[in-house]
């Protein structure tokens, strides 16, 4: 069978770092090294495949900046890419710091029959050990994989899926998590294996349709308010005075909202705020009761606060969107 081209493309970050010095682990600037820089660096070793590779540039930024204005790019470029019958898969490279964000984005937002692998790297390009040519080496075994679909990410070896996967570690290689239930695969010498033995199934979420992605200018502005011991209502009052459109609570445990919040948190649903629960607890998922789930507002169980915000900003961005 003729496999299709892949694709790689480039969105910046610390894969794309350059450092002053080569011991430099920490004192880098991101987003310096051009994709296809990278994809030299990676093919160095050999040729991953035997597709056609090419690069593209999307974006050139530090991922803790990331907007929706590079988000919507990368989807649409995504998207093209993936409705051209002679391209197999995409890679994105993309900094660490808001991967599984935009992970989850492109999850509920691609119409993603081929696979989109993203992956990352901790030390610079110009580290004495970089970690960046393996892992794109490794994204590339991942996108190569016959029959795959859907978003994935892959990082120090392992294969992760777009809900659960989560940066966890501010320095250490393996930075990456998917909690409780691990990895679902790794690279070992350009050899994928699945933890079950086949590829798992990644329930499909589609909220807003690509072309209305396309459509949308501004996103509605949906915020993150964390309960905590101590927490008051001043930070919840001001995101409404300031328009906010959605809140989603860190909240505590199982759903849990303190007191001193959950006056503000009803008065703002009062007035026409879409209000959400995700637990802060970065293992498991919030349980509903079985009478009535018993929670002080809606809940979004699976999610992390900053996927569950992702969520609610395409719930509410598909029920402004005309038609
Ligand atoms: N700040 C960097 C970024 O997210 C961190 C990294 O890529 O590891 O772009």
């Amino acid at each position: 069978m003729e496999l299709g081209r892949l694709m790689v493309l480039g969105t910046g970050g610390t894969i794309a770092g350059v450092a002053a010095v080569a011991g430099d682990n920490v004192g880098y600037a991101a987003a310096q090294v051009g994709v296809q820089a990278l994809l030299a660096q990676a093919t160095a070793g050999g040729e991953v495949g035997t597709r056609e590779v090419r690069a593209e540039q999307v974006a050139q930024i530090d991922s803790k900046d990331m907007d929706f204005a590079v988000w919507r790019t990368l989807a649409l470029r995504c998207q093209h890419h993936l409705d051209d019958p002679q391209v197999g898969a995409v890679v994105v490279t993309h900094g660490t710091d808001t991967l599984e964000e935009t992970a989850w984005f492109l999850h509920c937002v691609l119409k993603a029959d081929k696979p989109v692998v993203l992956t990352c790297a901790m030390r610079p390009a110009t580290a004495l050990a970089p970690d960046g040519p393996q892992n794109l080496r490794d994204a590339m075994v991942v996108a190569c994989a016959a029959g795959l679909r859907g978003v994935w990410v892959v990082c120090a070896g392992e294969v992760h899926g777009a809900q659960q996967v989560q940066k966890v570690h501010p320095y250490r290689p393996n930075a990456f998590s998917s909690g409780e239930s691990g990895p679902l695969g790794w690279v070992e010498e350009k050899t994928l294996r699945w933890a079950q033995n086949e590829a798992p199934a990644q329930a499909r979420s589609t909220l807003v349709a690509i072309k209305d992605v396309a459509q949308c200018a501004s996103w509605p502005r949906v915020e993150i308010t964390m309960s905590y011991a101590g927490a008051s209502a001043a930070t919840v009052e001001a995101l409404v005075a300031s328009s906010v459109e959605g809140l989603v609570v860190a909240a505590t445990g199982n759903g849990t909202v303190h007191r001193a919040l959950q006056g503000a948190l009803r008065q703002a649903q009062a007035q026409g705020v879409a209000v959400r629960l995700a637990t802060r607890c970065p293992l498991g998922q919030t349980i509903a009761h079985p009478e009535g789930d018993g929670f002080d507002f809606p809940c979004m169980p699976g999610l992390s606060p900053v996927k569950a915000r992702i969520s609610l900003m395409l719930e509410l961005a598909a029920a402004q969107a005309p038609g």
